[in-house]
Formats: C-alpha cells, sequence, structure tokens
C-alpha cells in the first residue's frame, strides 16, 4: 500500500530522537510527512522543534529529554492518551538521562503501546495495515493488581492510601 493511499484515523503519536539519532528520524518523518501531517504529534523538546520545522505542523512539544521530556510523554502513555511511540534511542552512546529512558520503554510496555525503536521498525508500523482498519489495541486490565492490598487492608483495618 502506498503512503498516499492510506487513510488514517488520527492518532497520538509520541516521537522522541536522541541527537545522533534525530536526523534519521527528521529522514524518516520527511518521507512521511502526508500521513503524520494528518495525526497529532506529541515529542520531546528538541526533537519536537525540529519535526515542527520539518512537518510544517505544530506539535505538542515537552521538556527536552534530558529536562524531563521522556518522564512527561511516559506520564501520557499512563494516562493512555499515546497510540505509538517512535523512540529512536541511540545504541551506541550512553545518555545523562538513560534511567528516564528505561523508565518510558518501561511504561510503553507495561501499557502495551506499540514502540518503534529505529527506521525499520517504524517504517513498519506506520506501514501496518492494521492502522487503516481501525485496530484497538489491547489495553491491559490492571484491576487485580490494583486492588492486591484490598484484603490486608480490610483485615488489618488499615487505612487505605491514596490510589489504592
Ligand atoms: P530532545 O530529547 O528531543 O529534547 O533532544 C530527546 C531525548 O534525549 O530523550
Amino acid at each position: 500500500m502506498t503512503e498516499n493511499a492510506k487513510k488514517l484515523q488520527p492518532m497520538n503519536i509520541a516521537m522522541v530522537a536522541h541527537d545522533n539519532e534525530k536526523r534519521s528520524l527528521l529522514e524518516w518523518a520527511k518521507q512521511y510527512r502526508s500521513i503524520l501531517t494528518q495525526q497529532h504529534i506529541f515529542a520531546t523538546g528538541t526533537t519536537g522543534k525540529l519535526l515542527e520545522q520539518t512537518l510544517e505542523v505544530k506539535v505538542n512539544k515537552f521538556q527536552s529529554g534530558p529536562l524531563g521530556g521522556d518522564l512527561q510523554v511516559g506520564a501520557l502513555i499512563a494516562e493512555g492518551a499515546i497510540d505509538m511511540l517512535i523512540f529512536f534511542w541511540d545504541p551506541l552512546e550512553p545518555q545523562p538521562h538513560d534511567p528516564d529512558v528505561k523508565a518510558l520503554l518501561r511504561i510503553a510496555a507495561v501499557w502495551n503501546v506499540p514502540v518503534a525503536c529505529n527506521r525499520a521498525s517504524a517504517d513498519y508500523m506506520i506501514n501496518s495495515s492494521l492502522i487503516t482498519c481501525g485496530y484497538q489495541r489491547t489495553v491491559p486490565n490492571f484491576d487485580d493488581y490494583k486492588s492486591r492490598y484490598n484484603a490486608e487492608i480490610a483485615a488489618a483495618k488499615i487505612q487505605p492510601t491514596i490510589g489504592l
């Protein structure tokens, strides 16, 4: 299927690229401009600025990654607001915010959000026929996990803390 033949429902796509991967992400975004401009794009600060220039669309920008942007994207994922994560992380250079990078990848796995970590995987995802057939990913139900202390709390008559 060609890029132009696709008719996509708007998705919330989060995009992040480490410095050595920004060129690759921007080339990829340019290649799929006609698809991406129909979506809602979210991005870490610098990635977002570059995407705005490249795609000439508004990007919802967060802090730069090392200043908390990855965590802001992760928070949106935890809220169920992100459909797809395009995250070109650098496999060859340590990042000052490695824990945040790991946290972002982890929370995407927790909530079953599809993640592309490089250009080839991003190609596969953006060209997936699942996008055009209204695919709804399974959102895990964590009710059992969230209620795991309820019996103990009831037995011990402990006042629950917020969020349990
Ligand atoms: P940046 O952050 O888009 O602000 O460069 C990306 C990252 O390093 O996580």
